[in-house]
């Protein structure tokens, strides 16, 4: 019997889960700190509360009894890894050796240190706890807008740093949320603001002018106020302070600015990129090694060419796909393939019902780029949860319930 570890529940480790598990040749063992996957790229709607926090979830305890035979799940966090002697270490388990080990830890937020405050005074969003928090703290204000009629009239601000893709996202829904609320309530919601800083001349850095003009636009026509080429220099818990010296007050502020690997990856002794990435060779295994993959955010990962993928829903699935299927040939006796990933195109959610679709020569403004995006990510959520319920069934019979 092998034994193969998978490091993080994300995107890439269920989908290397999924590729792995129920074979009988093969132990497979699932490690995450959190129970459930969290379904990141539908974060914004959880946020403005078009999604309840279930849908935004899968539930890894569930989702390896699916299997037959079954995947083993460790709900622990993972505090150290013995390259050596091929064993992982959790803070409240006994350490679990392997064969083989899938690294898919993925990334945190990066609080830039030279932004003095920004860890203090902000949030980040790539946490279950992060998004559910905020959607919190905002049903609450307008709630207490409800109740009192003086309050609605104050002012409101949130400042969003970082206009990447989930910057972006969530700016947008955040607004059409506080919106639509104006709409259909006498709620008065008008003083809810929202602010977008850019520290770039740009928003959504990479993408094609078209796009990055349509969204802009759209942002603007939600009223998020933006702020271009502006630098954060300084946080204080009720404004952010930028290089020239302007100040944007906020409530709330969260920041999207940029990621860096998990710590348990970067602490490792191996060779990383400037985030901590690790860095593999085109079959995503990391060199110098023999049993060692790593894939999604955990990793630097290149196309064909040699350029780096963008860290991503799509390219985390993918590599966590890609390095399973590695490790089946290691086993079989075959030589690793490259994973040679190619990006289909990506969507960008921009408030309610609007969203653009970029699939590389063809791009899709509106509703129908918002029900494609819609599709997709519920054709990624639909078959986990299937699997769940089996699993969950499973569960279930077992305990006599
Ligand atoms: C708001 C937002 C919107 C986004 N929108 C999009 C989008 O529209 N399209 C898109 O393609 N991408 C989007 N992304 C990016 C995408 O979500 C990430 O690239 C993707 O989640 C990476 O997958 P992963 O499996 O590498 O990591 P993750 O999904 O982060 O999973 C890593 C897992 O590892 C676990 N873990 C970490 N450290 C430990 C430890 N020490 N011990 C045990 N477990 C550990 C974590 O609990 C987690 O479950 C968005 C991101 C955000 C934040």
């Amino acid at each position: 019997m092998h034994k193969v570890v998978i490091i993080g529940g994300g995107y890439a480790g269920v989908s290397a889960l999924t590729r792995l598990a129920g074979r009988k040749e093969i132990e497979v063992t699932l490690i995450d700190r959190h129970p459930y996957h969290f379904l990141q790229t539908e974060g914004y709607a959880l946020v403005a509360n078009t999604l309840p926090f279930d849908s935004t979830i899968i539930d890894l305890h569930a989702l390896c009894r699916s299997f037959a035979p079954p995947a083993t799940f460790l709900h622990d966090a993972v505090t150290d890894i013995d390259l050596q002697q091929k064993r992982v270490t959790v803070e409240n388990s006994t350490p679990v050796t392997y064969d083989f080990l899938l690294i898919c830890a993925g990334s945190v937020t990066r609080f830039m240190p030279s932004i003095e405050g920004l860890r203090r005074c902000s949030h980040g969003v790539k946490s279950l706890t992060g998004a559910f928090e905020m959607k919190q703290f905002f049903e609450r204000e307008l709630f207490i807008r409800l109740e009192n009629a003086q309050h609605a009239g104050h002012a409101y601000s949130v400042v969003i740093g970082g206009a990447g893709l989930s910057g972006v996202e969530i700016a947008a829904e955040m607004q059409h949320y506080f919106n639509r609320y104006y709409q259909s309530n006498t709620l008065s919601c008008e003083r809810l603001q929202i602010h977008l800083i850019a520290g770039g001349d740009t928003l959504l850095k990479g993408m094609h002018p078209a796009i990055v003009a349509r969204s802009e636009a759209r942002l603007q026509q939600l009223g998020v106020i933006l702020h271009k080429g502006a630098h954060i220099a300084r946080v204080e818990p009720d404004k952010a302070i930028l290089e020239d010296g302007a100040h944007v007050d906020f409530d709330f502020m969260l920041f999207t600015g940029g990621i860096m690997a998990s710590p348990v990856v970067s602490r490792l002794s191996l060779v990383h990129n400037k985030l901590g990435q690790l860095l593999v060779d085109d079959t995503l295994q990391v060199p110098e090694t023999e049993a060692l993959f790593a894939a999604g955010d955990a990793a630097e990962i290149h196309d064909k060419k040699g350029n780096i993928l963008p860290d991503t829903a799509q390219v985390a699935i993918k590599s966590g796909a890609h390095a399973a299927t590695n490790v089946l040939r290691l086993l079989q006796g075959k030589k690793p393939l490259p994973a040679h990933i190619r990006i289909k195109g990506i969507a960008i959610a921009l408030g309610g019902e609007y969203a653009i679709l970029d699939l590389g020569k063809i791009r899709i403004y509106g509703r129908l780029a918002h029900s494609a995006k819609k599709i997709t990510e519920r054709l990624y959520r639909w078959p986990l949860w299937l699997r769940c319920r089996e699993g969950a069934r499973r569960i279930a019979s077992q305990s006599g319930r």
